[in-house]
């Protein structure tokens, strides 16, 4: 399933729609339809206009978080930090970093120039509605101009928070980390993003039901925040180490003319889940208990394996880092990887092995960097 959309890019970056983004957009367009001004349209006599105007102020709002990110991504370009895409989902926008800023003052400075950008926007729009005349008197214009100073306002404020996923819980990493270990700099940011949720939790259940609204930012604060440990401490963990070190070296193919059924013979005897197709000698693709298990038992006998087989093989380089399979693991949501050196098949790597390569690098580490603990 397609979770997010490309609507174009900017500075060469994609900028795309998480399918949340839809859901939640009209639903700040039917907040913004029925609240007073300044933070809505409810009194505009006419429905269609009413409805038009929230969402154009929806799309807007969406445009200042769109901005606010930019801001973020032009910062981290500059400092050489590669940027994968930026995406709008429920919340607002995430900008996705290839790489974790290793410099804490970029870092700090990345995450600063977001709610700095918003508040500027909105002290802008305060400007244009308190001093451009007739424009408070202004149902249409002067509404929308009011919601968004408000919005950037709030977007800057919710924003300084210092609590991951917030940028806040970024600059208070940074000014950690400058004078402790990165990972241990993250934890202390996310204990304080956790604390955050749990105020945030206590507070929307003080005030239930229109704290549900907490709850649900609270659980979203605590999950990104636990989120954001896991990855520091996975690519901490995986720092230095290479494909070539963690991948398994024999690797077992597949012909392209074995049936299904020889194939889910191999798996039961080897044990392992997903093999390469080979074809005169050269892999033209792959095939996994996935494909064979959706071959009727009747058909198994005389299918071959290339009919059903992957051909847009996912591979990597032996010197690429073991952090990059990672990331293509989850985000092709595939089982393994092939290593290709040269033309030539050099391992697999899988989930598993690289399960197996965390637990072990991260025995590992602990012994060599915290001989208290
Ligand atoms: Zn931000």
């Amino acid at each position: 399933m397609v979770s997010s959309l490309k609507i174009g890019s900017v500075m060469g970056i994609p900028i795309k729609l998480h399918v949340t983004f839809l859901l939640i957009l009209p639903f700040i367009a039917f907040a913004f339809a029925t609240s007073p001004p300044p933070l809505g349209f409810s009194n505009v006599p006419d429905i269609w206009i009413r409805i038009g105007l929230s969402l154009i102020g929806a799309i807007l709002l969406f445009a200042c978080v769109l901005i606010h990110e930019l801001a973020h991504s032009y910062i981290a370009v500059h400092n050489g930090i590669k940027i994968g895409g930026i995406t709008l989902f429920l919340f607002g926008g995430v900008s996705e970093m290839e790489d974790i800023p290793r410099n804490p003052a970029v870092e700090m400075f990345m995450a600063f120039v977001g709610p700095a950008t918003s508040m500027v926007l909105g002290v802008i729009f305060a400007a244009i509605y308190f001093l451009v005349p007739g424009m408070k008197s202004d149902p249409y214009t002067g509404t929308m101009v009011a919601l968004l100073a408000y919005m950037n306002i709030a977007l800057a404020i919710f924003n300084i928070l210092p609590a991951f996923p917030m940028d806040g819980g970024r600059v208070l990493r940074g000014f950690l980390a400058k004078r402790m270990p990165y990972i241990k700099a993250t934890r202390i940011a996310v204990s304080v993003g956790k604390l955050f949720a749990y105020i945030l939790a206590l507070l929307g259940i003080l005030t239930w039901p229109t704290g549900l609204w907490f709850i649900v930012i609270a659980l979203f604060i605590y999950m990104a925040a636990g989120e954001e440990e896991r990855s520091t401490t996975t690519s901490m963990t995986l720092e230095g180490i290479k494909v070539k070190d963690i991948m398994t070296t024999d690797v077992h193919t597949l012909d392209v003319g074995t049936t299904v059924a020889q194939a889910i013979d191999t798996m039961f005897r080897l044990k392992h889940l997903g093999y390469p197709v080979v074809e005169a000698g050269k892999m033209v693709g792959i095939v996994t208990l996935n494909d064979v298990s959706r071959v009727p038992v009747e058909a198994r006998a005389t299918t071959p394996v290339r009919d059903i087989m992957t051909r847009n093989v996912i591979t990597l380089k032996p010197d690429d880092d073991a952090f990059t399979a990672l990331q293509k693991l989850s985000t092709n949501k595939i089982g393994r990887l092939v290593v290709m050196d040269g033309g030539q098949m050099a391992g697999i790597v899988s989930r598993t092995d690289m399960l197996k390569a965390l637990e072990l690098y991260e025995v590992a580490r602990a012994g060599v960097t915290s001989p208290n603990a």
